[in-house]
């Protein structure tokens, strides 16, 4: 039996979500293009849970667009040394729950594909991201506990500290996804395009 693949690639035709990932483009807080790609990839046990929570999303009238998901461990690298912040990104040398392929950045949009209202960007490292934080109106309140509500009815966990941040229960349990095992799971088309990581030896 050939071991499974570690990541099940998600796009907008097989899930049905919008996907901008933050970090194939520079408007991200390192200001820096970190992939060399747009493709959205999660572990199996989370895009099982994802599609619950896309269902659950669309039962309110919303779609989920995704920020971020599989982050190759060079990408933890170079955010890392942008902003050695472990309140808000993992030690690389520890490894990112992203980097486990069970940690999704992601909002709600409505049906025009405006996104929803959360009070700050993606990836604001300060208090204004945390959970329930005071200062925001109600409706940025209920916004995030639309949010919220949808994830863990899904069998997510949230982070206290992100609005945007979900991740699997327990994510420590699962194994660190090297960079040749992810591209293992990147259609052929798609690889040229990894010019960005190292060649197999
Ligand atoms: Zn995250």
């Amino acid at each position: 039996m050939p071991t499974p693949p570690p990541l099940v690639h998600i796009t907008g035709q097989t899930h049905d979500v919008a996907i901008d990932l933050i970090y194939a483009g520079a408007d991200n807080f390192t200001g820096q293009v970190i992939y060399a790609h747009a493709l959205c990839f999660l572990h199996p046990q989370a895009e099982a849970c994802l599609r619950k929570a896309i269902a659950a999303a669309r039962g309110l009238g919303f779609r989920l667009k995704i920020l971020d998901a599989f982050r190759p461990q060079e990408a933890q690298e170079a955010l890392w040394a942008v902003a050695p912040n472990p309140d808000y990104i993992a030690d690389p040398k520890k490894g990112s729950n992203h980097t486990r392929g069970v940690a999704v950045d992601l909002t709600l949009i409505d049906a025009q594909g405006q996104a929803l209202d959360m009070g700050t960007p993606v990836d604001t490292m300060s208090p204004a991201s945390h959970h329930f934080h005071a200062a925001h109106p109600a409706a940025v309140q209920v916004n995030r506990m639309m949010l919220l509500t949808v994830m863990l009815e899904a069998g997510f966990v949230h982070h206290p500290r992100e609005w945007w941040h979900y991740q699997l229960p327990d994510a420590q349990r699962f194994a660190l996804i090297d960079s040749h095992a992810f591209m293992a799971c990147v259609p052929a088309v798609e690889n040229h395009a990894f010019h960005r990581l190292p060649d197999s030896p």
